[in-house]
């Protein structure tokens, strides 16, 4: 399956909201509700997973809509962090990449 990077380096078509949508799964969109209210401690309804992914037009996630990431590589006219000389030292992104070390890999593709 091709990857979709977000501006962090995640992959958006690994992400569940993102096949829920692309699909039209109610199934998984009430799923996955349930599994990120537990892994995010926050009220997460089924209505609320849409997501077309972190750089595509069209619906987001709540948190990807307000993601700090996001934001940061937007104001700076960035296309994701791979365009920005502190992706291997940033605080911002920094969590993500100790995580998930893939999504540093994925943006270092990108260069
Ligand atoms: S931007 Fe959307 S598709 Fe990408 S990780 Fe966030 S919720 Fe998933
Ligand atoms: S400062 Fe950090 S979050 Fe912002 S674009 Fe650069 S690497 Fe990404």
């Amino acid at each position: 399956m091709e990857k979709l990077i977000a501006c962090c380096g995640l992959d958006c078509a690994s992400c569940d909201a993102y096949k829920a949508t692309v699909t039209n799964n109610d199934e998984l969109r009430a799923e996955t509700a349930e599994k990120w209210k537990v892994q995010f401690n926050a009220d997460i309804t089924p209505e609320m997973i849409n997501c077309t992914g972190c750089r595509q037009e069209g619906a987001k996630f709540s948190h990807c809509n307000e993601c700090g990431i996001r934001n940061c590589v937007k104001s700076k006219g960035f296309s994701t962090c791979a365009d920005c000389n502190e992706m291997e030292t940033c605080s911002i992104v920094g969590d993500i990449h100790r995580y998930v070390p893939e999504a540093l890999g994925n943006l270092k593709s990108l260069n």
